[in-house]
């Protein structure tokens, strides 16, 4: 079995996320990896066809999708805390690459990102002043 933990995993601008692994390198926002936080809270509980509680959409507050803390469990996970307190998402390995593969982003995507957030710095700025 192929080894599933990256090699290494960067932050190369505060709203993206990098990992390599031998055979693959992949980059995603951060907002997509909160938005597939596996755990029970945000995925919903049910057990056959009886559920305890509905999937919950990621509300778009400060903090959201700032990642604070990135820590590996063993050696088969790995745990993320966002800045707006949630942290009981935590990813196998196995979930960690299907989310890289999944929303891996293209040059253009990356592009319209930078230009999504500088905007949004500008927001941000502006509130401030006032
Ligand atoms: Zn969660």
């Amino acid at each position: 079995m192929a080894k599933l933990n990256p090699k290494s995993i960067k932050r190369p601008l505060p709203y993206l996320l990098e990992a390599e692994w031998n055979d693959f390198k992949g980059v995603i926002s951060l907002e997509n990896l909160r938005k597939d936080c596996p755990c029970a809270e945000c995925t919903g509980e049910s057990i056959g066809n009886i559920v305890y509680s509905r999937p919950k959409e990621v509300k778009n507050e400060p903090g959201a999708f700032d990642l604070v803390n990135l820590k590996p469990i063993g050696n088969y996970a790995i745990a993320a805390a966002w800045a707006n307190g949630h942290q009981t998402g935590i990813y196998t390995w196995e979930k960690f690459r299907l989310i890289f593969e999944k929303y891996n982003l293209d040059e253009n995507s990356l592009m319209e990102l930078a230009e999504k957030n500088k905007k949004n710095a500008k927001k941000i700025q502006l509130s401030v002043l006032k």
